[in-house]
């Protein structure tokens, strides 16, 4: 028997990379590779890299220069270490890595992934492999599914891919160019992959998408099925007591969605809906197709159905054009919206969108400015989310032990981390907490109920009857 041979593995960026790195561990496990934590150990790097903004791309070749200094280490012990670079700046800037950093032996683009053993393959041979097409094969059909061991590994919360790529084309994103057109994957291959997780141990599955709920996957019955029908299906799944979906576009919420929240228990109702901006002028030139008002209508439709529903959002700040007017039309949209949390960003120009041509950009200066205004007023918004939960009990799912002797953390619907004394048998079980106080972003409480005992066999002599 040969010896394992050692993967690390670095994601950047959004969820669908944490995925797309645990796929890629799964594609690689036949050939003999089981993670390390450790980059000194490894046989193989793969970093998984982030596009969307301009800083999350610089990290790569800052990073590519300290993984130099490892490989010329591993070289000296005897050791042959390959270095690849997988997802979206792969994608985007493949024959620019190539020639800018000869570490680096493969270069895989996000569509390509199931073909990673066969490029290792000619890496090793000597060669230096390139792949950023987009297949016509889809990729999910030839990705093996996770071992019965993984996925036990990885805790009690999935996220499950269902669509990729995107066909909004925001002038400021490059996601329709890296990640390619829009593509469902069908609802058995779904709901195979869901029962798979269930089986092993998976109570909460969070479906992924970048534009999750244009999902139009092809149901059993031959037609596409709408997102709000897929999770309704998906509840039905013994063991799955929790669903969640991320990132939705407002104008891509049907009614099927909506109704989901109202109908299905197991939704959770918490809704990551990015607007951007509050102004029409600036939504208009980043090409969203919506204006602040239609927004305003699609969280009143969710709120209409589900009282208890909380919203996140994306903003950009200091878009080509953004004036003190449009920045106080995104001030005022949140003020009126609350938000339970939302993610800020300083505008970040990308090679080859429609935005990167525009001139009338805002200064550095400015943008800080705007940035720090809008934080201060999400983080109070989140503050006050946070601690309006002091005081109720509410249900948490239990994931792991936390860093404190005795604590075990979970999460409340809104995803809020909750720590209670208990034991590790409640790690898996949705339990009512009374939450009793709050430290920055976690709550403490108390079980409210005490959990649910493993059944105990009943001796056959103690069988009584009514
Ligand atoms: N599909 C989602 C949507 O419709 O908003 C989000 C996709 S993107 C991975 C996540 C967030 O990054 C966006 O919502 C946006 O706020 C931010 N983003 C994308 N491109 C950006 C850019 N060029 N500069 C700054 N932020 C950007
Ligand atoms: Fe990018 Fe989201 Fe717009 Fe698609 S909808 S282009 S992923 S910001």
């Amino acid at each position: 028997m040969t010896a394992p041979r050692k993967l690390h593995i670095k994601s950047y960026g959004c969820q669908m990379n944490v995925y797309d790195a645990q796929r890629m561990v799964d594609t690689l496990a036949p050939e003999g590779f089981v993670e390390t934590s450790s980059v000194a150990d490894a046989d193989l790097v793969i970093l998984n890299t982030c596009h969307i903004r301009e800083k999350a791309s610089e990290k790569v070749y800052s990073e590519l220069g300290r993984l130099r200094v490892a490989k010329d280490a591993a070289a000296l012990t005897g050791r042959q270490m390959n270095i690849v670079v997988a997802g979206c700046v792969a994608q985007a800037e493949g024959n620019e890595i190539i020639r800018r950093a000869p570490v680096v032996d493969v270069v895989v683009g996000p569509q390509s992934y199931h073909h990673l053993p066969q490029l290792l393959a000619q890496a090793k041979a000597g060669g230096r492999a390139l792949e950023t097409e987009f297949p016509i094969e889809d990729k999910f059909g030839f990705l093996p599914p996770p071992k019965p061991a993984a996925i036990r590994a990885r805790g009690i919360s999935s996220f499950v891919t269902v669509q990729e790529g995107c066909d909004k084309f925001c002038t400021f994103c490059v996601v329709p160019y890296t990640r390619g057109s829009e593509v469902s994957r069908p609802v058995a291959k779904i709901i195979d992959d869901v029962k798979r997780l269930a089986d092993n141990g998976v109570r909460e599955i969070t479906l992924i998408g970048q534009n999750v709920n244009g999902y139009h996957g092809e149901g059993p019955d031959g037609r596409p099925w709408p997102l709000g029908t897929l999770l309704t299906r998906l509840a039905e799944i013994p063991g799955i007591v929790r669903l969640r979906y991320s990132t939705s576009h407002p104008r891509d919420v049907e009614e099927t969605l909506i109704e989901a929240h109202r109908d299905v228990p197991a939704l959770m109702p918490f809704v990551h809906l990015p607007v951007q901006s509050g102004s029409d002028r600036i939504l208009g030139l980043m090409n969203r197709k919506h204006t602040a008002k239609d927004y305003f209508d699609v969280i009143e439709r969710f709120r209409d159905a589900r009282q208890d529903i909380a919203f996140t959002s994306d903003f950009i700040v200091g878009f080509p054009g953004e004036n003190e007017e449009d920045f106080a039309a995104t001030l005022a949209l949140v003020t009126q919206i609350g938000y339970a949390g939302a993610y800020s960003f300083k505008y970040s120009p990308r090679p080859g969108t429609p935005a990167a041509d525009l001139q009338e950009t805002v200064s550095a200066a400015v943008m800080d400015e705007r940035l720090v205004r809008l934080q201060e007023l999400i983080d109070s918004q989140q503050s006050a989310f946070n601690a309006a939960a002091i005081g109720n009990t509410v249900d948490v799912l239990f994931e792991r032990a936390a860093r404190n002797p005795g604590q075990i953390v979970g999460r409340t619907p809104y995803l809020q981390p909750a720590h209670v004394m208990a034991s590790e048998d409640i790690i898996g079980q949705v339990l009512p907490v009374t939450l009793t106080s709050l430290e920055r972003y976690s709550l403490l409480g108390t079980l409210a109920t005490p959990p649910i005992q493993p059944l105990q066999p009943v001796p056959s002599h103690s069988v009584t009857g009514a």
